[in-house]
């Protein structure tokens, strides 16, 4: 069995703690913070052994150096941000393989975000890792790299089977779903998924992870067709309030 548990770091980022019940060993995606994490391995007794890291962004890679220095974690993340991802061990590049126990991850390469941005990958246990590159209803913002490549990206997440659960690394599903909503008004997987997002967070419930296919159902920037549309409604989001 591998287990997912999940830590909320700063506002609204979300840190991921794998951990493989066979070998007791454990991996953290995007510690953007230590103290979460050191919190839970102590309270819980967990053995740490590796950090990945989906991109070079602060709040997802702002607590590595402290972990590497007080739990000894081998550091994952993409060979071609060598340069300004602290601590790296072993640079990634696409399809490269990791392990956690008997578990196999598969490095994706999904640039657009940043431009070495990737994305883990568990066949067998259908989980995907996007950091900031899907959300749910929405995606991350094109900071290094123009809307072609971010949509060659998603188009290669999409295609991933549609049971896969999503853990992205931000809780930004209402504001997406607002947006959805204002470009697919009519879309009723949507209207239902957007009431459903709005009681669990009332609850005070995480919306991740959530299914590939439901956001396939939901998610304009997935839907959008073409790069071209794709660059049109990532200039709207931009700028919608
Ligand atoms: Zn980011
Ligand atoms: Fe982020």
């Amino acid at each position: 069995m591998l287990a997912v548990h999940q830590l909320l770091a700063f506002n609204d980022n979300y840190i991921h703690l794998l951990l493989d019940e066979a070998s007791g060993e454990g991996a953290v995606i995007d510690p953007g913070d230590a103290a979460p994490v050191l919190q839970a391995v102590e309270r819980n007794g967990w053995k740490l052994t590796q950090i990945w890291t989906t991109h070079h962004h602060a709040d997802h890679a702002g607590g590595t150096e402290e972990l590497k220095a007080k739990l000894g974690l081998k550091v994952f993340g993409a060979a071609i941000d060598a340069h300004r991802l602290p601590g790296l061990d072993v640079g990634l590049k696409d399809q490269d393989e990791l392990r956690l126990g008997e578990h196999r991850a598969r490095a994706l390469f999904v640039p657009g975000h940043t431009s070495g941005h990737l994305a883990y990958w568990f066949d067998d246990e259908r989980m995907l890792f996007p950091g900031d590159t899907l959300f749910a209803m929405g995606c991350g913002r094109l900071f290094e790299e123009p809307a072609d490549v971010m949509w060659a990206s998603l188009s290669r997440l999409k295609n991933l089977p549609g049971d896969t659960l999503v853990y992205c690394a931000h809780e930004y599903t209402l504001a997406n779903g607002r947006f959805a909503k204002n470009i697919e008004p009519e879309n009723e997987s949507l209207l239902l998924r957007l009431n459903e997002a709005r009681a669990m967070r009332d609850k005070g419930l995480s919306t991740v992870p959530f299914r590939l296919d439901l956001d396939l159902a939901t998610n304009p920037f997935l839907r959008a067709g073409s790069a071209q549309a794709f660059a049109e409604l990532r200039r709207q989001k931009d700028v919608f309030k």
